[in-house]
């Protein structure tokens, strides 16, 4: 006689068979869609098809180790950038998907300023292809997305990086924290303002509630001068959270308009 694991009753045995039989025929009468392309789904595939996820994950050929920033084309070996060396991030590392071009800035700006939350979840997904081993290592206790301003928040309806942030938490099992961390003044848009500009910018836009001690995942959509990150995580290092971060994109300075 098989032997049943606690609270795994034959009646929820049957129920969760039922439920995988529906997914298959689900699939089966509504084959899914590459969320770009539109060509049809293989099996092994989710949100996006091959050929576009492959797009959304170029890498560049060498990058900061800490920050993720892209190194020069001369390069031929990982290294600390200038900013890291000069400057060393309150985080313990930054890691992104892919860069800010081609297909992957389309689908974020489609997300951004479009009004198609639906893509937040294949975003957040090419995080998972690409660091998933880094995430499982670090294990969070928490996930934090980068708050936006709530005048912000009422005109686009949602936040994007707590959309990413959700499907993020939901495949490592681990919560979501929505009220630790808080924009309470609005700023200008990042991406209007120069370097030097971005980081005087943000000086006491965040406050964060005290917390235990723990590992805390920040996310946000895009990636720039880290100059968000920095801010948020400096916050978050005072009460004694370790904190790495994850985007889905790391822009060039000129290119996350
Ligand atoms: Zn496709
Ligand atoms: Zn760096």
């Amino acid at each position: 006689m098989a032997t049943l694991h606690p609270g795994c009753t034959p009646i929820t045995m049957l129920i969760r068979s039922c439920s995988h039989l529906l997914t298959i025929a689900d699939r089966l009468l509504f084959p899914p869609s590459c969320y770009h392309c539109q060509h049809l789904l293989a099996a092994e595939e989710q949100f996006l098809c091959h050929d576009c996820q492959q797009r959304c994950l170029q890498q560049p050929h060498h990058c900061c180790p800490c920050c993720d920033h892209p190194l020069p084309s001369t390069s031929t070996s990982d290294h600390l950038c200038h900013s890291c060396l000069s400057d060393p991030p309150p985080f313990l590392w930054l890691k992104t998907a892919g860069i800010y071009t081609d297909l992957l800035s389309e689908l974020l700006q489609q997300v951004k300023f479009h009004g198609r939350p639906g893509l937040a979840a294949p975003l957040g997904e090419l995080i998972l292809e690409q660091h998933l081993d880094t995430l499982q290592q670090f294990s969070p206790h928490m996930i934090i997305p980068v708050p936006l301003h709530r005048q912000r928040l009422r005109e686009r309806g949602y936040n994007q990086a707590q959309l990413i942030s959700t499907h993020i938490a939901k495949a490592l099992h681990v919560p979501l924290a929505t009220t630790i961390l808080t924009r309470h003044r609005a700023t200008q848009p990042q991406p209007t303002l120069t370097f030097t500009q971005r980081h005087t910018n943000l000086r006491g836009a965040f406050t964060a509630a005290r917390h235990p001690p723990q590992r805390i995942l920040l996310v946000d959509d895009i990636v720039t001068t880290t100059a968000t990150a920095r801010a948020c995580s400096r916050l978050l290092t005072r009460h004694g959270h370790q904190v790495g971060v994850v985007a889905v994109a790391r822009a060039r300075l000129d290119s996350s308009r």
